[in-house]
């Protein structure tokens, strides 16, 4: 594998808590591949991004991670 993946659950104290991923790539399309399966996998269990239409932080984080593994996936 190119690249090792680590959730770190962080709890907030309110609300629901967040993910912190922590990811070390060697490799950009690889990358841009995580992140958009990632975004899918929180998209399809996460309670609040299925019912709402606006994503809960950790979907916002996980779509924003995607979109800039791809940008940079691009400039290679
Ligand atoms: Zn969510």
């Amino acid at each position: 594998m190119a690249h090792s993946i680590e959730w770190q659950w962080r709890d907030t104290g309110s609300g629901p808590g967040r993910m912190q991923r922590v990811i070390v790539y060697d490799d950009v399309e690889d990358e841009a591949q995580t992140a958009y399966r990632a975004f899918l996998v929180h998209s399809a269990s996460c309670e609040t991004c299925k019912r709402a239409e606006v994503p809960c932080e950790a979907g916002r984080e996980l779509g924003k991670a995607y979109r800039a593994a791809r940008r940079r996936a691009r400039q290679h």
